[in-house]
């Protein structure tokens, strides 16, 4: 370790690595490079892949299917999932060096506000805080504009008309939501059903200057779980349900404290904590995920949002957040209940109905409301159109109808005006064998990009003044190095069998020969690769092998031949490194 480097934080050391054993770097150098975006190279895209089937393992097993839509959108979409009116992010501009800073940000590194304070804040409230406190441009020290909001949405147009206005999807969430029906039609029209979609996301972030952690183009997973509201039972609970978790409730913030409430997924649904019983088990599972990771328990919390930063589809959010060095606390994950929401919106977009049907075990007797339209009333009003208008008005929910009438006096029917002496609410006895109703949603979604930096910053360890990237062993990039002891006398020759040998085993495989052994070794720990095979004299006669371990740097020997099964059950974590020593 150079001693500049004690000096420095984590995430600098981290992207100095990462920049130079080629996990990733900022994308389009060659130009001067451009926030936000970044490559992931040979190392870093491997991890990621790791990273990300961890995700598809865990979730799977609760039945989570993977689905993969466009990234582009038309318009619509996005206006009916709200994100055109509510996907926008306050900014300044200096007046006299014209950089454009997030509002937000920029009165929170300032003045030291937190980002709930800040969130709570109008564009009105933002202009008064930065008067009252004389903020300046951090840059330049200029004064700076009105706030005024930006849209992060990317827009384009979808081909050569400029009307066709298409957005880059800033989440997965909606290219499954607007396929609910063919989706819910492939899960055997039966509730509760998950859907997975992995893929990347574009978010214009306005002046992103976190690395991996706020990127403008990113790795979102988004996994959108279907389920009947009046039937919530989860049946993953048995697993999940003595699973501890670290909450920070919204009722603690509100008191102005960090106080953590430790319980178990059981305990925070009896006590009411959690809303959504397969939110909680989720919760549960993305707590395991990151523990496999890398992140001990302590070093994770959920927090609780408070109403005003919550997501505008949100009845419920919890940000799963992890402790790194630079930054704090961050999001890793968030898990929203997002109740009908994006279904119902869809459905009055697009007209097609979002409703399932479920039916009693036997038929009820119940009383319903009914609009019945007045044709003597609107007959007149209307004239030929009339009949058209009592047909649609079969499509109007009563509850609806009621609302508007109270509130406005009228209700509108697409081009016409509906008053209340057009329309009878009458209520009748009807036998129902089943209910119709929108699906409720529960959605844990996580960023990858952020899931490979904690990974990193975890894995990070200093041992007698060497840097290892100690990853847990399933999630390294690279398996096994392989080297001959020097670089003569056929032992390249024996190491480069052993490599292809491995490799036609289906590990991950580096071949080093070059330098001193130790120099070698040093490079691996580094690199991350947890086990490394180190040909010697010895091999040429009995065919054995040493095998050496990052963390430890113990090392056994066995036989060339008895490796296969060994290491497949070692990096399935079946068993120890001691292990690998022992005859088979
Ligand atoms: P959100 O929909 O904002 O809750 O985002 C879902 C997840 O995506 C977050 O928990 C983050 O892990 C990740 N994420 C959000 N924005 C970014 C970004 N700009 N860059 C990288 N990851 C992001």
């Amino acid at each position: 370790m150079k001693n500049n480097m004690k000096n420095m934080d984590k995430f600098t050391i981290i992207n100095e690595l990462a920049r130079r054993r080629g996990f990733f770097w900022q994308a389009y150098e060659i130009y001067g490079g451009v926030s936000g975006f970044v490559t992931y190279g040979v190392l870093g895209a491997k991890l990621k892949q790791k990273i990300e089937n961890k995700v598809r393992e865990i979730f799977s097993k609760a039945g989570i299917v993977e689905i993969e839509a466009p990234i582009i959108a038309p318009a619509k979409v996005f206006e009916a999932s709200g994100h055109v009116e509510n996907f926008k992010e306050p900014m300044v501009e200096c007046l006299k060096c014209k950089k454009k800073i997030r509002a937000d940000h920029l009165l929170q590194e300032a003045l030291k506000m937190s980002s709930s304070e800040t969130e709570k804040l109008s564009l009105e409230g933002i202009k008064e805080v930065i008067d009252r406190n004389g903020v300046k441009c951090p840059e330049c020290g200029g004064n700076l504009s009105e706030p005024r909001y930006f849209l992060t949405m990317f827009t384009t147009t979808i081909g050569p008309y400029s009307d066709a206005i298409g957005y880059g999807r800033p989440e997965a969430a909606q290219g499954i939501f607007v396929e609910f029906r063919r989706l819910y039609e492939l899960a055997r029209d039966k509730l509760p059903f998950g859907v997975m979609q992995i893929g990347h996301a574009l978010r214009n972030e306005i002046s992103p200057r976190q690395g991996l952690i706020r990127l403008r183009e990113f790795t979102i997973i988004d996994i959108e779980f279907f389920f009947d509201p009046e039937d919530p039972q989860c049946h993953i609970m048995k697993d999940v349900e003595d699973e501890g978790l670290r909450l920070l409730l919204a009722e603690t913030r509100l008191r102005g404290l960090e106080d953590i409430t430790e319980v178990t997924v059981g305990e925070a649904l009896n006590k009411g904590y959690i809303k959504v019983p397969w939110q909680a088990a989720f919760m549960a599972l993305a707590k395991r995920l990151l523990v496999e990771l890398g992140v001990p328990e302590n070093k994770q919390r959920f927090i609780e949002k408070l109403p005003w930063e919550r997501a505008h589809y949100s009845r419920q959010s919890f940000d799963q957040e992890v402790y790194v060095d630079r930054w704090g606390w961050i999001e890793v994950s968030g898990h929203a209940y997002r109740t009908d929401y994006d279904l119902k919106r869809h459905m009055q977009f697009s007209g097609v109905d979002m409703k399932v049907f479920k039916e009693y075990d036997c038929p009820i007797e119940v009383e319903r409301k009914v609009l019945k339209p007045q044709m003597a009333r609107l007959g007149p009003a209307f004239k030929n159109e009339a009949q058209k208008i009592a047909e649609m008005l079969s499509e109007v929910s009563p509850e609806e109808f009621e609302t508007s009438i109270k509130e406005k006096g009228h209700y509108i029917l697409g081009n016409y005006k509906i008053l209340p002496e057009h329309v009878e609410v009458a209520v009748e006895r009807v036998k129902e064998t089943g209910r119709r109703f929108i699906p409720h949603v529960t959605e844990p979604s996580f960023g990858s990009d952020r899931l490979v930096y904690v990974a990193l910053e975890y894995a990070y360890k200093i041992k007698n003044d060497r840097v290892i990237l100690s990853f847990p062993r399933d999630i390294a990039p690279i398996q096994i190095g392989v080297y001959p002891l020097v670089s003569k006398d056929g032992l390249p020759e024996k190491a480069q069998q052993l490599r292809q040998m491995l490799i036609n085993e289906g590990f991950t495989v580096e071949y080093d020969e070059a330098g001193s052994i130790g120099r070698r070794y040093a490079r691996a720990d580094e690199t991350g690769i947890p086990l490394g095979i180190t040909v010697d004299y010895e091999t040429l006669k009995d065919d054995t092998v040493t095998i050496r371990d990052r963390d430890t740097w113990k090392q056994v020997r066995n036989r060339i031949e008895a490796l296969p099964d060994l290491l497949h059950k070692y990096f399935r974590m079946k068993i120890d490194f001691n292990d690998l020593g022992k005859p088979v």
